[in-house]
């Protein structure tokens, strides 16, 4: 039986996560449930999945959420502080990390530091501080599982091989709903069709980030981090039915791919229950209904934050750090209509270009180069078009 907690409960992964507990009632348990402001699903979660505690993290809906819960034997804590503790738990065995963005990380570094097997979902961890997160793993020889379906795949392909035998791995991107179109079309596509993707359903800012192709950018930058990775040896792909999740290439020319219908209670599950398989009931992938698998290059030039989040990786330092945080306030300013498809790359671009660089920054280097990168963001945001 293992004991989880579950960060980011409410979420599209989350959500998911817990559907997978449901289905193997003997294999997992929950601990603990966190939610940011959904206080009525954790509400739901909590009296259905009966875990010992429940976090809060917008202090504004505690009360709401104890006294809907009054009746039963579940501690209640509000705060992200409470997250960093909970997760130290002894009666928490693997921390399933599926908070969205720079919010994710302190959480995540606390679950390493308490020496707690963690599956990843949260990528933006990886991307803000990939190098101190896996420094911190291998020092507390913790494993980190990624649950992200790309990189679950070379994870996949990976098993019983030796990481020096990688030659390069190569990436899968959807290409999101905007494959080849050009920049005209996008100066005016808006957040509403931005969101509807053509293989996935999942969180707002992630899928964003699929339409932009930064998802690919920041997933490059997980995979360095999490599979020991030179620049060099990533590479991305487009491949819009998303059957091929991943692919690895050994050094005997040999590829490994990991393949399967697009549907992320599978990496989810995989993260939990590994170094097991579980039997599940989901849809099988049939070669009928996929006569022609397609591969082409990624269009830098249209996809310009593909480009940028590709320069931050090879420059390092702290320009993913800047990279992620700018793109935080330009995709929630893209939702509210407030700056354009396009916009959202050049505030991303002004913003790497503002801040001072830091090669090996400390992680209250990190916090600060987010936060500065934040304020800057947010001014060039006023600066939009759409402004008035
Ligand atoms: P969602 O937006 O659906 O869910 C985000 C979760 O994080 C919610 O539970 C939310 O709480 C919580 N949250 C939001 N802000 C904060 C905060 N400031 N502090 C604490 N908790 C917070 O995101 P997804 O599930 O789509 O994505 C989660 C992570 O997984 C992301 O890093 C994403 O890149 C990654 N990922 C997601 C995939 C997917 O298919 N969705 C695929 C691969 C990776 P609440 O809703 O209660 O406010
Ligand atoms: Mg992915």
């Amino acid at each position: 039986m293992k004991r989880l907690a579950i960060l980011g409960s409410t979420g599209s992964i989350g959500t998911q996560a817990l559907d997978v507990v449901a289905a193997h009632p003997e294999q997992f348990q929950v601990e603990v449930l966190s939610a940011h402001s959904n206080a009525e699903l954790i509400i739901d979660q909590a009296k259905k999945f009966r875990p010992n505690a429940i976090v809060i993290t917008d202090e504004t809906k505690y009360e709401q959420v104890k006294d809907a819960l009054a009746l039963y034997p579940i501690k209640i804590f509000a705060g992200k502080q409470s997250l960093n503790e909970v997760v130290q738990w002894d009666s928490v065995d693997m921390v399933l990390a599926a908070i969205v963005g720079f919010a994710g990380l302190s959480s995540t570094m606390a679950a390493i530091d308490a020496g707690k097997t963690v599956a990843l979902a949260n990528k933006e961890t990886l991307v803000v501080a990939g190098e101190l997160v896996m420094q911190k793993a291998q020092e507390k020889k913790v494993s980190i599982i990624p649950v992200d379906s790309e990189h679950s795949a070379i994870f996949q392909c990976l098993v019983g091989e030796d990481l020096n035998s990688i030659e390069k791995i190569i990436l899968t991107a959807s290409g999101g709903p905007f494959i080849g179109k050009k920049p005209n079309y996008l100066l005016n596509v808006k957040a509403s069709h931005a969101l509807e993707h053509p293989n996935w359903t999942m969180g707002a800012k992630i899928t964003i980030d699929s339409a932009t192709l930064m998802n690919k950018g920041l997933e490059m930058i997980e995979a360095k981090w999490l599979f020991g990775l030179k620049n060099e040896q990533i590479d991305v792909v487009v491949h819009p039915q998303s059957i091929v999740h991943s692919l690895v290439q050994f050094t005997d020319g040999s590829l490994k791919a990991q393949m399967g219908l697009p549907d992320m209670k599978l990496p989810i599950q995989y993260a939990m229950a590994f170094p097991q398989r579980l039997r599940n009931d989901f849809k099988r992938f049939d070669f009928k209904d996929y006569t022609k698998l397609t591969f082409e290059e990624p269009d830098y030039k249209t996809f310009r934050n593909l480009a940028l989040a590709k320069d931050a990786m090879y420059k390092g330092g702290n320009l993913p750090c800047t990279l992620n945080a700018a793109n935080e306030i330009a995709v929630e300013a893209f939702l509210r209509n407030r700056v354009s498809f396009i916009e959202m790359s050049d505030i991303i671009e002004g913003t790497m270009q503002q801040l001072s660089f830091i090669e090996h920054p400390t992680i209250e280097e990190y916090e600060q180069t987010d936060k500065e990168a934040r304020a800057v963001a947010t001014e060039l945001v006023k600066n939009s078009q759409l402004a008035s």
